[in-house]
């Protein structure tokens, strides 16, 4: 973003010198002059997405971004689920072919042998996560996507898997770092770091877009199950969210991440 300097010039000044002030343009940037840009995405194509998650943002006017693995059961057995809410204006974000994860790394005992991302060549995968973009186009008919990689993984070993997928997207998330981007400037679009927010409180989810406000910046959750599936969050903590966003919206742009990109690379 812009960083407007300009100098304060009084009398005073102009005999003697002018003091060089600083101001971050970054809230007057965001449509309708909110102090701050945030998206809530949700990961996976779980149950409790369709089931709660679509209809809390329709009441609010919301537009959420969805990564789904174009593998996800869900996404066949309630296609037709996908395409509404996408008519109505929510992201279906790329989220890899078979949601593939580093197996090497501590914690990571669930991932199947045969997903394992550290298994798999850089070229191979690359293209799969093309095919993904395809799929989805199929779903949704649109061209534009944003990424965000299964398990937040661009790096095994000193293999780089994001790089050579950069072009096919506006931008991507980065899992971890928090939620609150902590500058405008020099801002990377392909690592935007979130929250993956679990078992939290709707006052902790809160602070993170008060926080991004205060900021003038952008803040991103990736969620997982709300009330139900894993990684959730409770549906009262995330309806508490939804409330205090709707509540201040001359505070809070709401949209899709792709949205969000797209502004971003607009302006
Ligand atoms: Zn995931």
């Amino acid at each position: 973003m812009k960083n407007l300097r300009f100098r304060a010039c009084g009398l005073m000044g102009l005999l003697l010198l002018c003091l060089p002030l600083s101001v971050t343009a970054e809230s007057s940037t965001w449509p309708g002059g909110a102090r701050a840009a945030v998206n809530l995405a949700y990961d996976d194509a779980l149950a409790s997405q369709l089931d709660y998650v679509v209809p809390d943002l329709n009441r609010h006017g919301f537009r959420g971004s969805f990564y789904v693995p174009a593998a996800a059961p869900l996404l066949l057995e309630r296609l037709e689920e996908w395409r509404a809410a996408a008519a109505q204006g929510h992201e279906l974000g790329n989220h890899s072919l078979f949601h593939q994860c580093d197996k090497q790394r501590p914690g990571r005992d669930w991932v199947a042998p045969h997903r394992d991302l550290s298994q798999v060549p850089v070229q191979a995968f690359a293209e799969q996560v093309a095919l993904a973009n395809d799929f989805l186009f199929l779903v949704d008919g649109e061209t534009e996507r944003t990424y965000t990689p299964p398990c937040g993984d661009v790096q095994v070993g000193d293999r780089d898997y994001l790089t050579p997928v950069k072009p096919l997207f506006l931008g991507a998330k980065a899992i971890g770092a928090g939620g609150v981007t902590p500058s405008m400037e020099s801002l990377d679009r392909f690592g935007i770091t979130v929250a993956v927010p679990s078992e939290v409180s709707g006052e902790e989810l809160i602070a993170v877009v008060e926080e991004a406000a205060r900021r003038g910046t952008m803040a991103n959750f990736t969620f997982h199950g709300v009330g139900g599936d894993y990684l959730s969050v409770s549906r009262e903590a995330h309806t508490a969210l939804l409330e205090h966003l709707a509540a201040h919206p001359e505070r809070y742009w709401v949209d899709s991440f792709v949205n969000i990109m797209r502004h971003l690379q607009d302006h």
